[in-house]
């Protein structure tokens, strides 16, 4: 009898646990409480607002009934209805419970990346050898299966396989992976937890097409851009490759990193690079020179050419350069230092101690922005308008980013609108001339409703870059001038600067931006 009911157990305690772990299991893990971050160490969508010495948060988003007009609460009143404490009062360090958001696709903790990249370059050949290394943590709240880069020198139009793979390793473990044109598709060994590191190392090599491109080498000049295979972004819970063949716009984005660069170069040619330089040390027939990026960039690129002159600027903690080949353009660094001190003002700090421009023999294009360095055509020319408006950039694209493939209009807009900023200021009668030609250019009068919808355009849908050029810079100007006119020019400033400070290296969506700017809309004068 005793040993039946012992045998007995021996098979009903594994048969109920089971049952109990297989049934029960999933809802018996206690919830516990949402975990509590800062509020500018995550981003949410949508976002929390600052204004008026406090932090709003949109209600819905903690499962509280909307009140006033916008939705919209303070954090001090939320917390409680929460049956929590504010931790930090109306400032800086308050407390945002993390409810919901874990099911949003586009919430994220701000970790960035870290790359450290060693590239030879053999001038002959044109091709760059080069080895990445890239630190890389999970920041959303879902676990990863695969990495996607992007190889955007495969993705312009005729350029296939000029950046070949020849090996990836993830944490010191050989991965497979593909490559279709522009789109690298990495296999994990397994899923990447929220919060997980992974080490992922890529060898490459890049051919430099001969032609007076963004990646090409024309007369003596190397303009080394999209050279390395870059970290898709992730939009709506799934990674966003490149616009492929397309001649206009910016096809291709990317997240801010960190960087860490090595370039090995011919003594012969002079380097200015997305970077600070931190040394150049004879090694052998060459020149190692280093660079970092001190904080977040959004892409490395530079640029190669013998015997520039130089010419510098020190702005607080930035020292400004301008490279040039012939004489020194008239006026060129002062724009920049106009500018640079007008931005940094009117839109909020600028966090690097370098920034670089360089005169480049650009088909094309007058100017092209990258972290911490602009290209300067002295193929094509450029007006101190250009110079405005690239420098501009360094806050609308690189600081704050957006997806330049749907939406390229909220940073080409911004610099455009930020160019006016700067004459009506220094220079009232080329402002007026400016605002006139971008009214003319920009075509039918369209009120902001009717520009929030023709905006957001894919590149692809435009048949031109003369079409391209119309809606993105001047309806896009246009849209900003009329914003102007509704919100007020202090309000708007006002409610841009809040992008700056709470996307900083960090990407605003055109749903997000427009939410803001309703929020400020409907709390102006308050
Ligand atoms: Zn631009």
């Amino acid at each position: 009898m005793r040993q039946k009911r012992w045998f007995f157990l021996v098979f009903l305690v594994p048969v109920v646990f089971s049952f109990y772990w297989l049934v029960f299991r999933p809802w018996s893990v206690p919830i516990g409480s949402p975990p509590e971050v800062l509020y500018d160490q995550v981003v949410l969508d949508p976002p929390p607002i600052k204004w008026g010495g406090k932090i709003w948060v949109p209600v819905n988003e903690f499962g509280l009934v909307a009140q006033g007009p916008s939705g919209y609460l303070p954090l001090s009143q939320v917390m409680p209805a929460l049956g929590r404490s504010p931790s930090g009062g109306h400032g800086e360090g308050i407390r945002l419970p993390l409810w919901g958001s874990g099911s949003k696709k586009d919430s994220h903790y701000r970790y960035y990346p870290v790359y450290q990249i060693k590239a030879r370059l053999e001038p002959e050949k044109r091709i760059i050898v080069g080895h990445l290394v890239l630190a890389y943590q999970n920041p959303y709240f879902y676990p990863l299966y695969d990495l996607l880069f992007n190889l955007p020198s495969n993705g312009w139009p005729g350029s296939e396989n000029t950046l070949t793979i020849q090996r990836i390793v993830l944490n010191n473990k050989p991965a497979s992976f593909i490559v279709k044109k522009s789109r690298l598709e990495v296999f994990l060994h397994r899923p990447l937890a929220s919060g997980e590191t992974l080490k992922v190392e890529i060898s490459f090599t890049t051919y430099l097409p001969q032609r007076p491109a963004r990646l090409g080498v024309w007369e003596d000049t190397f303009m080394v851009s999209g050279w390395y295979p870059i970290l898709s972004p992730r939009e709506k819970g799934a990674w966003r490759g490149m616009a492929e063949g397309i001649a206009w716009g910016d096809p291709y984005f990317a997240d801010s990193a960190y960087y860490n660069v090595e370039l090995e170069l011919p003594p012969s040619l002079m380097v200015r690079a997305s970077g600070r330089t931190t040394g150049g040390e004879q090694r052998g027939e060459r020149v190692l020179w280093t660079f970092m990026s001190e904080k977040p960039i959004r892409e490395f690129a530079f640029v190669l050419a013998p015997g520039w002159k130089q010419a510098y600027a020190q702005i607080d903690q930035t020292l400004i350069t301008l490279a040039f080949r012939n004489q020194l353009p008239t006026s060129t660094l002062d724009i920049a230092m106009g500018a640079f001190a007008f931005f940094k003002e009117y839109w909020g700090p600028y966090p690097y101690s370098y920034l670089n421009l360089v005169e480049v023999p650009l088909e094309g294009l007058s100017g092209m922005e990258y972290p911490g360095l602009v290209f300067l055509s002295t193929r094509k020319g450029y007006t101190p308008p250009v110079i405005v408006h690239e420098v501009a950039h360094q806050w609308w694209y690189n600081l704050v980013g957006n997806d330049t493939i749907s939406s390229s209009w909220i940073d080409e807009g911004l610099a455009e609108y930020s160019t006016l900023l700067y004459y009506r200021v220094h220079d009232p009668v080329l402002y007026r001339q400016l605002k006139e030609d971008i009214i003319a250019e920009a075509g039918e009068t369209l009120n902001l409703e009717e520009l929030s919808e023709a905006l957001n355009r894919e590149l692809k849908s435009f048949t031109s870059e003369k079409d391209y050029r119309q809606v993105t810079y001047r309806q896009g100007t246009v849209y900003w001038l009329k914003m102007e006119e509704k919100m007020g020019v202090k309000t708007l400033q006002e409610a841009l600067r809040y992008i700056q400070e709470y996307y900083r290296f960090e990407r605003i969506e055109a749903p997000w931006l427009e939410g803001i700017l309703n929020f400020y809309i409907q709390h102006k004068g308050k």
